[in-house]
């Protein structure tokens, strides 16, 4: 919702109370919110800084909002820099690397700026106040129910095959996204009823730097080539993909391998991304997981709200995330599955897509 005194008007207007009046419960000048995201190279990190900004300058604050070019750390650490001396008085951070930030913060605990962690947990630092994320752990569960599912783990006589395709190392969702996917697949895994050909398990032999496609992609084409996977060839059951950036490399690798839509394995995805719905549409992708941006940065624009104010934010979570120098109270959003059955419902009747974003 656009802020109802001093965002510029849009250009094609829709007929508005122009001379608004300001809306009771907006300070005036609460201050200047820094805000630092990863890349612009995803699209959600696109939608979390615009839903941010906006939010937070409806609520009243002033944004110096910045996104890190492609996932580069030095340059995420020099906006930091700038912000700290800037006049920021609050921070909230989606960390590229999650522990190499200590040193940078130690500026922010030293002029008492509070800082959030957004999305991903920033570790070894103690200037971070709160943290506000999707239930990570339940993300891999999904995925790794979702598997379980298609394959009918419980009840076909298989064994299935399976590779594992997971995000960043130096993300630590990682270790709840792969981690929850694992903590379901791992009992078939050890039973035989699924098999990883590859013998590749371990979370380091599965990430993927960056969450980048073509390194995905490249991965999968080695997986392919090395054990044969083919429509006609070794059987490929189901790859586990943390997120859909990831999921767009596989999927990219098996088309180009000759998989259809028919004939693809079951693959999971993380954000519906536009690309990767259309995938879901197309039979490509069979799941991701929608986490609506909007939420999450509904909940850290009270999080900062609360902090500026003086009150304690809302949280939910105090025995979860531990970022090595202790629990960081959290604050986690419900994320939902969605597959081809629903994404109209979730996506499009709620206002995330219109349908010409799907086309
Ligand atoms: C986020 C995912 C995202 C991934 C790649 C993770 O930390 O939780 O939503 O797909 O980073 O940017």
């Amino acid at each position: 919702t656009p802020s109802s005194s001093a965002a510029p008007a849009p250009e094609s207007s829709a007929p508005q109370s122009s001379v608004a009046e300001p809306a009771p419960e907006a300070p005036t000048s609460g201050g200047k919110i820094g805000v630092s995201m990863p890349t612009q190279s995803l699209q959600r990190w696109n939608q979390d800084g615009s839903n941010m900004k906006a939010e937070l300058e409806a609520a009243g604050y002033e944004v110096d909002l910045q996104y890190a070019g492609d996932n580069d750390i030095p340059t995420q650490v020099s906006q930091l820099e700038n912000m700290i001396s800037g006049g920021c008085e609050a921070l909230v951070i989606a960390a590229i690397d999650g522990s190499a930030l200590t040193e940078v913060l130690k500026g922010a605990k030293d002029k008492g700026i509070p800082v959030i962690s957004y999305d991903r947990l920033i570790m070894n630092s103690d200037a971070v106040s709160y943290y506000a994320t999707f239930d990570n752990y339940k993300v891999g569960t999904f995925q790794g129910e979702f598997i379980k599912t298609a394959l009918d783990l419980d009840n076909a006589a298989g064994p299935f095959n399976i590779e594992l395709v997971t995000g960043a190392p130096d993300d630590n969702n990682v270790n709840f996204l792969f981690g929850g996917a694992m903590d379901v697949l791992n009992p078939y895994i050890e039973s035989g009823k699924l098999v990883v050909p590859s013998g590749q398990t371990e979370k380091a032999q599965c990430a993927t730097p960056n969450w980048s496609t073509e390194e995905s992609q490249k991965r999968m084409e080695n997986l392919i080539t090395s054990n044969g996977y083919a429509p006609n060839g070794t059987k490929l059951d189901a790859v586990l993909c943390s997120n859909d950036s990831t999921s767009y490399g596989v999927q990219n690798a098996l088309l180009a391998a000759g998989y259809t839509a028919e004939n693809m394995p079951v693959i999971t995805g993380q954000d519906c991304d536009k690309p990767n719905v259309k995938n879901i549409i197309a039979g490509t992708q069979s799941m991701s997981v929608f986490k609506d941006t909007r939420t999450l940065a509904a909940q850290v624009v009270k999080m900062v709200d609360a902090i500026m104010k003086g009150s304690e934010p809302e949280i939910n979570d105090t025995t979860t995330y531990d970022n090595g120098t202790g629990i960081i109270p959290s604050f986690l959003c419900d994320p939902v599955v969605c597959t081809v059955d629903n994404y109209k419902e979730l996506l499009i009747d709620s206002g995330y897509y219109t349908e010409a974003d799907l086309a």
